[in-house]
């Protein structure tokens, strides 16, 4: 946590005091970290260094907001993009079409409309009937459209199920055993430049022997492919890749991942395209929030905080871990649970767990929170959207603001005939 650390005894982003964000912006807010955000993308880059031949996009539904993508975009990153909001997200933070992949299961004609005419490099198809629909919709704008086919290996990813996509019973890709069919059905198409296979077997992967088997999979289909007469030029690995949200977990280095790959791909001769989202941006921010109470509990007291599973959703959806940590930390710890002001128990973020001991009106922070955090984040309970701020050294700025209830209540309309007929 080299990019989140003490000065003077108050928790900094960078150069820049988290009390002094508090104070300008209000909690609770995502701070990220650029010098953050840049390492990851670095790191991640040279764990590749072998690899001659690759394109990496981030995954935009990790992180969406416009100036992540932007500085991403400038490590030379590209987009995965699921939605045309992502796709627009991506364009506005000055990625480019032709540097963005467009998954997911569920593309509507008009996102792949869209995305046809913004010049997306690459769609990864999910099912037969998805590839034709594209073809159809290409040759009728004059267009073939790059494409990958999915696959689905039917290989666990040793992670959470909400979070894990590679087997068999998941809704993601072509089962391997269909997918030499659907390819050769496909490749026939006008409108489509088939031109090789993508998979995604989940995310959150700590364990790389998961990932190779996938892999290794991937390259038995390509050589069946090559063998059939197709030409296979891409093959789309993903992304997945797992981070420590706790100090006690170990999670492979980009630079074993890298020669994994490179030793998996060797003789496969095509570009290899990345899909990382959580290890790039997850350990570049934390959720600064304030408490608003200590209150006494049977167990062990209730540290009600300002953040709720709203803003925060990780907790709620996944039993997920993130650390807790005083901004201006004294030596003292306490057990505690950790909880929002949300009516629901699952509004909770840490049960009778050790923690810096606070008190109402001290600033803390939840650690690891730089993805899957803000892009998961809600208005439940009518309560604002979260803002969002990026330090870069000594300077800061708000990249998305709260979103307070009063505009909420703007795109809501009470009809005249439910007011115009009130009982009398
Ligand atoms: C979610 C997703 C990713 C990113 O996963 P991470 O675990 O954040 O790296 C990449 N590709 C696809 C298709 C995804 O659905």
């Amino acid at each position: 946590m080299r990019f989140f650390h003490d000065q003077s005894g108050i928790l900094h982003a960078e150069n820049v005091s988290l009390a002094e964000v508090a104070q300008d912006v209000g909690t609770p807010v995502y701070v990220y970290s650029a010098g953050a955000l840049r390492a990851a993308a670095r790191e991640f880059r040279a764990g590749l260094h072998g690899i001659a031949r690759k394109h990496i996009a981030f995954a935009v539904k990790a992180n969406p907001n416009v100036a992540v993508l932007h500085l991403l975009g400038n490590e030379g990153f590209g987009a995965d993009i699921v939605s045309d909001g992502e796709m627009r997200q991506a364009l506005a933070g000055g990625m480019r079409a032709e540097d963005m992949m467009f998954s997911g299961v569920g593309k509507t004609d008009g996102e792949m409309i869209a995305a046809l005419d913004a010049g997306v490099g690459q769609f990864n198809l999910e099912l037969e009937a998805e590839g034709v629909l594209l073809s159809s919709l290409a040759q009728a704008r004059g267009k073939r459209a790059c494409a990958v086919l999915r696959i689905n290996p039917d290989v666990a990813a040793g992670t959470h199920p909400k979070i894990s996509a590679g087997r068999s019973a998941n809704k993601f890709g072509v089962p391997v055993g269909e997918a030499g069919a659907v390819y050769r059905r496909l490749a026939q198409l006008p409108g489509l430049d088939l031109r090789g296979i993508a998979l995604h077997i989940g995310s959150q992967i700590g364990d790389l022997a998961l990932l190779e088997d996938a892999y290794r999979a991937a390259g038995a289909f390509v050589r069946a492919l090559r063998a059939e007469g197709h030409s296979v030029t891409h093959v789309d690995l993903g992304g997945g890749l797992g981070v420590a949200y706790h100090s006690a977990e170990h999670f492979p280095a980009p630079a074993a991942y890298g020669a994994m790959v490179q030793r998996v791909t060797r003789d496969w001769d095509v570009t290899l395209m990345f899909e990382p989202g959580r290890l790039i941006a997850a350990a570049a921010g934390v959720l600064l929030t304030r408490v608003i109470w200590v209150k006494p509990g049977a167990e062990c007291p209730h540290v009600i905080v300002d953040a709720a599973m709203n803003d925060l959703a990780r907790p709620a959806l996944y039993d997920a871990y993130h650390h807790f940590a005083a901004v201006r930390p004294t030596r003292h710890q306490f057990g505690a649970n950790v909880a929002g002001p949300v009516c629901e128990s699952g509004d909770t973020f840490a049960k009778a767990r050790s923690i810096d001991a606070v008190t109402r009106g001290d600033l803390a922070v939840f650690h690891t929170v730089g993805a899957y955090g803000a892009s998961m984040a809600s208005t439940y309970n009518s309560r604002a959207l979260v803002p969002e701020v990026l330090v870069d050294g000594d300077r800061y700025s708000v990249v998305a603001d709260r979103v307070e209830q009063g505009q909420a209540l703007l795109r809501q309309h009470l009809p005249n005939w439910l007011v115009e007929h009130a009982p009398a």
